[in-house]
């Protein structure tokens, strides 16, 4: 699944790629993923249109017509993008397509079909962690807000802060040097400093090194420089044992040694 700075990665590149382009051609080929719209309404709104911007806000991507209005993607755990020739075979599992005037194509496809692509509707309240709506006094109303909570619970919660997922929650403590199943009440405030610091810090390199190692790709997931996430009986960067554990039900790594 990709995560935040991977999409981050893949709003630039579909800048690139199609910003200031006008769709020919939309084609649906399954439903459930632009429900509740139904296929004309789909075409309708989004054909014959130009594309102005593609962004990135949690994990999705919004892209913005040149009427002002605004399709929201959501790849949820399987889905992918492809930037294709006119002439290329679809993907198999394709949900929809758009076709460029400039015989480029960009495919949506999911075989899970749980993809999602609808009209973006205003009412997003939760703060995009890279965002500069992300302040520090809003992190610390959060932890004091959720001061029972534990730091890895209240990092995956989509609900406040949308974007961070499971591994890139682990990476946050271990560069924060906190233990991921601590209490964000029990922080003092040098420590909140540090953990909201290492939200923005993680993150932002992530996306540098994505950027260096997927050289415009718009799909995938880029993984391999986790200090701690996934190295199930592993070890972190110094060398230390990692122990892992179960937070609300989501696997998370730490070191013992480095993290307090
Ligand atoms: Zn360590």
């Amino acid at each position: 699944m990709p995560e935040l700075p991977d999409l981050e990665v893949f709003a630039e590149n579909l800048t690139k790629y199609t910003a200031g382009k006008k769709i020919k051609k939309v084609e649906v080929f399954k439903d459930k993923p632009i429900m509740p719209l139904k296929r004309l309404e789909f075409i309708a709104f989004a054909e014959r249109k130009i594309i102005k911007s593609v962004k990135r806000f949690g994990k999705q991507l919004l892209f913005t017509f040149d009427d002002g209005k605004t399709l929201l993607l959501h790849l949820m755990l399987h889905g992918e993008l492809y930037y294709i020739n006119e002439g290329e075979k679809i993907p198999e599992y394709a949900v929809a397509a758009f076709h460029f005037f400039d015989k480029k194509i960009l495919v949506f496809k999911d075989h899970t079909q749980w993809l999602k692509l609808r009209l973006h509707t205003e009412g997003e309240h939760a703060v995009d962690p890279i965002s500069k709506a992300f302040t520090s006094g809003f992190f610390k109303a959060l932890l004091s807000e959720k001061a029972k909570t534990t730091l890895k619970e209240i990092l995956v919660d989509q609900e406040k802060v949308t974007g961070i997922g499971s591994s890139y929650a682990d990476e946050i403590c271990f560069n924060a040097k906190i233990r991921p199943q601590r209490l964000a009440g029990e922080l003092d405030d040098k420590e909140q400093k540090v953990l909201y610091n290492a939200v923005i810090t993680t993150l932002k390199d992530a996306v540098k090194k994505i950027k260096k190692g997927m050289n415009g790709n718009i799909t995938g997931e880029y993984t391999v420089h986790f200090a701690v996430h996934g190295k199930k009986k592993g070890f972190c960067p110094l060398g230390h044992k990692l122990a892992t554990l179960k937070i609300g039900g989501r696997g998370s790594e730490y070191c013992p040694k480095c993290q307090k």
